[in-house]
């Protein structure tokens, strides 16, 4: 009992770990041949995302039935525009990401992909269909060519390496002991945030999806990399449609359309502009971090010089 109970154990953790993480491995659980806890329907057809529209429709959800999370949830994603979600701690934002994937089934309204309920595709075609960049990347203890071509296990060492070039850490790469080689991960050669932001980028380019999920880091990376990483997203994210959990409200005042969530509820929605003029939540959000930002400028003696 104990032996077989053990592995089932680890997968049952690792499929958490997944779910709660939104680790972009659909592949781990086909390669792990991990049971899911959401079955497809017996007819479940495959999604075939061309356009990549995400409707949310009246979604309402919840964990356990005490507690109401999502509360009529609606917004439309249209093809290749960017969609930011913004909200304190807990409002809701990484479980209206999750229910996009399946990783839960809602308990009233309607996800769409292109029109098609995701409830009634396959999950290894949904989640094709979306790529992941997390705020976390999660490494596995094997080489770095590997841990890149997750984004997509046919890819050939050619496709990974140019993956690499486009996500700016083919340099990086073969400055590694054994270049390509080089096994990284918790026993291997440790990468940086910023480094291992890039490794989620360049498996995201390789999956191609129609759909980019982004989750931007809670704690900021030095402006340098920053900038970097703008530019290969923008690379990543250019004419695909894009849902981003912004934490850093300067890195959203492009988005076609910012949702303010709040205790499930979204309370406020529009552009940039239109929010700011609007005085409200959005508003004084962006008031706070500029004023965050020229705190942390004054206590720069660096800053101050110039
Ligand atoms: P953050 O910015 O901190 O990531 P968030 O806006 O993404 O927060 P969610 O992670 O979506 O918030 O969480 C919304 C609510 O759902 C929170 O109250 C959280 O405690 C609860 N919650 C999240 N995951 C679970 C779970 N697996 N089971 C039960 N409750 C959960």
């Amino acid at each position: 009992v104990i032996q077989l109970y053990g592995p089932l154990n680890f997968f049952g953790t690792y499929y958490r770990m997944i779910q709660q993480t939104y680790v972009d491995m659909e592949n781990m659980f086909d390669l792990l041949d991990v049971e899911r806890e959401i079955k497809d329907i017996p007819n479940a057809v495959d999604l075939e995302a061309k356009e990549g529209l995400v409707e949310f429709d009246h979604v309402c959800f919840h964990y356990t039935e005490e507690k109401p999370i999502l509360d009529n949830v609606t917004f439309t994603v249209k093809p290749g525009n960017t969609l930011a979600l913004v909200g304190h701690s807990g409002a809701g934002k990484s479980t209206i990401v999750r229910l996009l994937f399946r990783f839960y089934d809602i308990q009233g309204g309607c996800i769409r992909i292109d029109g098609k309920d995701i409830s009634e595709v396959t999950q290894t075609s949904l989640r094709k269909t979306i790529g992941v960049v997390p705020q976390d990347t999660v490494l596995f203890n094997t080489d770095i060519r590997t841990n890149i071509r997750f984004g997509r296990v046919d890819a050939d060492d050619i496709e990974v390496e140019n993956a690499a070039q486009a996500a700016d850490i083919h340099q990086r790469i073969i400055q590694f002991p054994d270049g390509y080689d080089t096994v990284v991960g918790e026993r291997g050669l440790k990468l940086s945030g910023g480094e291992k932001q890039r490794v989620a980028i360049a498996r995201t380019i390789l999956k191609t999806p129609q759909i980019v999920l982004l989750d931007e880091a809670t704690s900021a990376l030095d402006t340098q990399t920053e900038r970097n990483i703008q530019q290969s997203l923008s690379k990543v994210c250019s004419n695909r449609t894009t849902i981003i959990v912004a934490h850093r409200l300067s890195t959203i005042i492009h988005a076609d359309e910012i949702l303010v969530v709040d205790e499930g509820k979204i309370i406020e929605r529009g552009r940039h502009e239109e929010l700011l003029a609007a005085e409200g939540r959005y508003a004084d959000m962006w008031m706070q971090q500029l004023q965050k930002a020229e705190e942390e400028e004054d206590g720069s003696p660096i800053e101050k010089l110039k």
